[in-house]
Parts: structure tokens; C-alpha cells; sequence
């Protein structure tokens, strides 16, 4: 068994957070290889580290002179390593950083400090080795990720140790200047160490307990998921609810290694597992989650006889292809036919699309709905048990919730509804009381 665990920026905020991630590291031997972020918010209105040195960076950048912010940074560090009571002197790096600022290193360079610094700590804390990103993680030319070089190197890196800690975010280009992935990127790298490791898994620990089953803004304390799939997880964070960063689940979903979502200052509490396959339910609730976004469009073209004209989706199709754009859903009857757009694709091209779609397909008429909410009910569960669908628009209806559009997914894992924006929260409130017991 080996674990690969990254630990957020909340998680690595200040000593006393410190402390509870090495008591959860060292607690379990499987745990060989851990990622960090850089110190993150302490409380509210506190700065994270890596905004601290963007900020630093471009002072630096337009004043000629280092800012002021360089002290309050290195303030930051030292209040850790004293809490810690280390034996540690991080001088040498911060006078390096120093001289690399007023060089001009790159903001990538500069953001990237927070998380090597962190690791530096958290190595000698844990008395594990420290192995910088920044001979491991590669990136190519045009500044995307290479994935086949940073594994065959960093897996072999691995074999030489036992333990380590590999600091989260960036990464080297070709031409040796430091590259980062983007906001929230330790996520990735967690992710891009299970792989190389070839971990059993991948925990993500942060300061929550694992996703819930609807977005804790609208549902007042709402459960948390024990275990989803990969694609339901896909479906959810698409339709707006996440708390990982999205590219952060291809290497690990490529690799079959399962994520644990677990919460630093909760250590008990169960968390969310992410698998890519399993028959087991979701609690006692045939859904795992709901989700949803605002702001769409949907177009409605009704023809007689539709059904029977050959290429009229085709050409509908082409429309949207010819102007760019992309489409979210396609409902269809036997003589209308609907696309459903975002209000942001659409912006600018409606004239152009309405006439279009007048010339191509000649429809009896088209019309147009907007400020339509989508509500996605998300649950491999679905397919084996009857009447959820029913049990969903129901509780819609007996709650004066007019539903403007109905799709459910090939898969059977979703059931889409469209809403009236303004009946958008009530509606997730609705389903969610109605579906979670
Ligand atoms: N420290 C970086 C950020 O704030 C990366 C991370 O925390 O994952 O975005």
C-alpha cells in the first residue's frame, strides 16, 4: 500500500496547521509522498502566500527595488518555523529569491516560492527528503504539460526514496525557467506524483469533508457524498460544483488510482472517495448530487413533419458549428427539436443564428426562451431504481416550479431540468429535500 497525499494551502497556513498535518502523515507509514501547497489563508481576511508574492513580484518589477511585501512574506515563514521550533534557516533562499525578483525571474518563478518554501519546511518537519518540482515536473515549448517525460523522471526519482516531499504548482520549461500550472495547481501535481508512484491513493486534503451533495450556499448544511464516480464527478463539476481542480483528475483517472478527499482539521470524518468504477450505492440515496448553472438559452424549432425530413438536425447543427459555437443540450420531439445554449456563447450572435437557422431549415417557427437555469440530478443509482425522474419533477410541481425543459442524459446517470432563473435555488432545495434522506 502507498499513498500519495497533497495538502492544501488552508491546511499549511501557520504552525499549528503544520502540526496536525505531520500528526496525519506520520500517523500512517503508507503515507511515503507528500505534496504542499503554499500557506494559505489563516482566517478570512488573511492573504494567501502566493498572492503575497505576485503582489511582491510587480512592485519589485516597476519599482527597480524590492517591496515591502518581501518582508512581510519571509515574516510569515519564520512565524512557522518558530512554532515549530525548527532548526532551520531559510536566509540563503530568501536572498536567492531576492536577487531573482530584481532579475526579473517571471511571476511563474515568483508564485512557485510559496510552494517551494512550504516544502522545505514541511521535508525537515517531517524529517522526509525534499525533492524540488523543478527537477521533475516538465514542461514543453509551448508551455503545455509533459506528461511522459515528468513520469519516466519522476518515477525514477521515486525509487530512490523512500520518503519525500514534492512541493506542488510548478514545474520547469525547456529553457530552465520556472513554469506553474494554474491557480489551485498543487491539485495537479498531487495527482502527477500518484501516477509516477504508482499509488494505491491519492488523498486530497483540504479544510472541507469531501464534495457535497448540493452546494452548501443554497441548501442549508447539506450531507457530503461518500463515494462518486469519476464521470458523476465530471458531470457535477461541469454543471459548476467543485472543489478540485478539474485537470487535477486525468492522471489518476488514467491510472485507475482512486481520490480521497479528506479534511485536515476533521481528520476523522470520512471524506469522499472518487473511483472510477464501484457497485456500491451512494449512502441510502439513489442520487449523489445535484448541481447546477445559470444563465442559458434555449431555442425551440418546430416544423411538421419534422421527423421525417432527413439532415434537419444536421443542418441545425451547422449553424451553431459555422458561428463558434458550442451547445450544452439537444431535447427533441417528433416535430420540434431545442438547442440549448449559454447565454455567454450567445452573446453578440443571435441575429446571425435566428437567421440562419430561418434560411437552413425553414421551420414553422423558432423560439427563443432566455434566462433558463439548468438543474443537474446526478446518480449512477438512477438506472436500477424506478421513478426518480418522476419523483423530481414532482416535488418541482407541487412547489409551483414551472419546468422549462427536460433532458436526461444517454447514461442515465443525470436528469436535466431546466428552470426559470429566479426559481433556480428554490428548485435545488426542493429536489435536494425531496431525493436526500
Ligand atoms: N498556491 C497556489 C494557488 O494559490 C497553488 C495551490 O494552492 O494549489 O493557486
Amino acid at each position: 500500500m502507498l499513498k500519495v497525499t497533497k495538502f492544501g494551502g488552508s491546511s499549511l497556513a501557520s504552525a499549528e496547521q503544520f502540526k496536525k498535518v505531520a500528526s496525519i502523515v506520520l500517523a500512517d507509514k503508507t503515507r511515503r509522498y507528500v505534496v504542499p501547497s503554499a500557506p494559505g489563508k489563516r482566517h478570512k481576511q488573511d492573504t494567501k502566500i502566493t498572492d503575497m508574492l505576485y503582489q511582491c513580484y510587480e512592485e519589485t518589477a516597476k519599482k527597480g527595488e524590492i517591496s515591502p511585501v518581501f518582508e512581510d512574506i519571509k515574516e510569515r515563514y519564520s512565524s512557522i518555523i518558530e512554532g515549530l521550533e525548527l532548526d532551520l534557516d531559510l536566509e540563503k533562499d530568501f536572498e536567492i529569491i531576492k536577487l531573482s525578483f530584481l532579475a526579473r525571474a517571471g511571476r511563474d518563478y515568483a508564485a512557485s516560492r510559496g510552494e517551494y518554501l512550504n516544502g522545505k519546511i514541511l521535508a525537515k518537519y517531517l524529517g522526509f527528503d525534499f525533492i524540488d518540482a523543478a527537477e521533475v515536473i516538465f514542461f514543453n515549448n509551448d508551455g503545455s504539460f509533459d506528461a511522459e517525460k515528468t513520469n519516466d523522471v519522476l518515477s525514477e526519482r521515486l525509487k530512490n526514496s523512500d520518503y519525500a516531499v514534492i512541493p506542488g504548482f510548478y514545474g520547469v520549461m525547456p529553457n530552465d525557467t520556472i513554469k506553474t500550472f494554474s491557480r489551485g495547481g498543487s491539485d495537479i501535481t498531487g495527482a502527477i506524483v500518484a501516477r509516477a508512484a504508482s499509488a494505491d491513493e491519492y488523498e486530497n486534503w483540504t479544510d472541507v469533508s469531501g464534495f457535497m451533495i448540493a452546494d452548501p450556499r443554497i441548501v442549508d448544511n447539506p450531507k457530503s457524498i461518500d463515494v462518486i464516480t469519476y464521470r458523476e464527478l465530471r458531470e457535477l463539476s461541469y454543471m459548476g460544483a467543485t472543489v478540485l481542480h478539474e485537470d487535477a483528475i486525468f492522471p489518476v483517472k488514467k491510472a485507475g488510482i482512486p481520490i480521497h478527499i479528506k479534511n485536515t482539521n476533521a481528520p476523522d470524518d470520512e471524506g469522499t472517495l472518487i473511483v472510477t468504477h464501484t457497485d456500491k450505492k451512494s449512502s441510502s440515496n439513489v442520487i449523489t448530487g445535484i448541481a447546477g448553472k445559470k444563465d442559458f438559452t434555449v431555442l425551440t424549432l418546430e416544423k411538421d413533419m419534422m421527423n421525417e425530413e432527413k439532415g434537419f438536425g444536421r443542418r441545425l447543427l451547422q449553424v451553431l458549428e459555422r458561428n463558434d459555437m458550442s451547445f450544452e443540450h439537444l431535447p427533441s420531439g417528433i416535430d420540434t427539436m431545442s438547442v440549448v445554449v449559454s447565454d455567454k456563447e450567445l452573446e453578440g450572435k443571435e441575429d446571425i443564428i435566428i437567421s440562419e437557422l430561418l434560411q437552413l431549415t425553414s421551420p414553422d417557427s423558432i423560439s427563443i426562451e432566455k434566462n433558463i437555469a439548468l438543474i443537474a440530478v446526478v446518480g449512477r443509482g438512477m438506472k436500477n431504481v424506478k421513478g426518480t425522474a418522476a419523483s423530481v419533477f414532482m416535488a418541482l410541481a407541487e412547489n409551483d416550479i414551472n419546468i422549462r425543459m427536460i433532458d436526461q442524459g444517454s447514461s442515465e446517470l443525470n436528469i436535466i431540468v431546466g428552470v426559470d432563473n429566479a426559481d433556480f435555488e428554490k428548485s435545488i432545495r426542493t429536489i435536494y429535500a425531496k431525493l436526500v434522506k
